[in-house]
């Protein structure tokens, strides 16, 4: 699995890296990222890489040809999946992330300024990807968001495959809570029955608390009609115990 990213700051990427899973799954060859200078794209001497809107208006725009150009060097075989960074683009989540992990090569392209030229979405990018309903003022942050979120689904990336599965989304749900020593803190204790020892009702007992933090915060993941008949008898559970408090 190879990410291409290319960028006009090459250079922001040299820390984001280089810490924790991503540069662990780097050192052990799970996956590579190829960072790429827009400008080693250009063909004057100026090496430009943008030019003001047609139409008039304020800002610069990323000028197409380093971009087609850039994407056409990289490519491995003509294949691999090109995705521009747009807050115009699809919402990545779970879905996505798992998408693209499954790919042998992504390559990401970050815009700038007012953005970039539209026969890039057009004609290039098999998608575009926006990572929330807000704009940044570059795409390099949004292709690392992209880069973490879809490597934990490459096989081997994160330790034990079970703390991806069991995730936030990655079931449908959020997870639930998460807790370590000590077993009191400030008198806030942690729940009995994670020392009860008996699995089944530790299993029971966390897949309800993600039901009902779910059902809380994001009631629009908790889909009544794919619930299982365990999850439902939970929720009814959890809104009986409501009622009585
Ligand atoms: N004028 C554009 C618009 O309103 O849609 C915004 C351009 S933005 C200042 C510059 C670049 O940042 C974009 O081309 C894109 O690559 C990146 N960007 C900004 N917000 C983003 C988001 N929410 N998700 C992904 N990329 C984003």
């Amino acid at each position: 699995m190879r990410f291409d990213i290319i960028t006009i700051f090459p250079e922001m990427f040299a820390g984001i890296f280089s810490e924790g899973i991503v540069k662990r799954a780097l050192d052990r060859g799970r996956i590579r990222i190829v960072v790429h200078d827009l400008r080693d794209f250009t063909e004057d001497k100026h090496r430009q890489v943008d030019d003001r809107p047609f139409g008039g208006l304020e800002g610069m725009v990323l000028k197409p040809e380093p971009i087609f150009r850039a994407v056409e060097a990289v490519r491995e075989d003509g294949g691999g999946r090109v995705c521009l960074l747009s807050p115009q683009g699809r919402a990545l989540d779970a879905r996505l992330a798992g998408e693209l992990a499954a790919e042998r090569q992504v390559i990401l392209i970050c815009g700038r300024y007012e953005g970039v030229d539209e026969r890039v979405a057009e004609h290039l990018a098999d998608d575009e990807i926006s990572i929330g309903d807000y704009v940044l003022s570059g795409g390099e942050l949004a292709a690392a968001v992209v880069v973490d979120a879809a490597a934990r689904f490459v096989p081997g990336v994160v330790g034990k495959e079970g703390s991806v599965r069991n995730d936030s989304f990655a079931g449908g749900l959020l997870d639930y809570p998460q807790y370590t020593r000590p077993r009191e803190f400030r008198g806030m204790k942690v729940p009995q029955v994670l020392f009860s020892g008996d699995h089944k009702k530790i299993e029971r007992w966390r897949r309800k608390k993600a039901l009902e933090k779910t059902a809380r915060r994001r009631p629009d993941l908790v889909k009544d009609d794919t619930l299982a008949p365990e999850d439902r008898r939970l929720l009814e559970e959890i809104s009986s115990e409501r009622k009585d408090e």
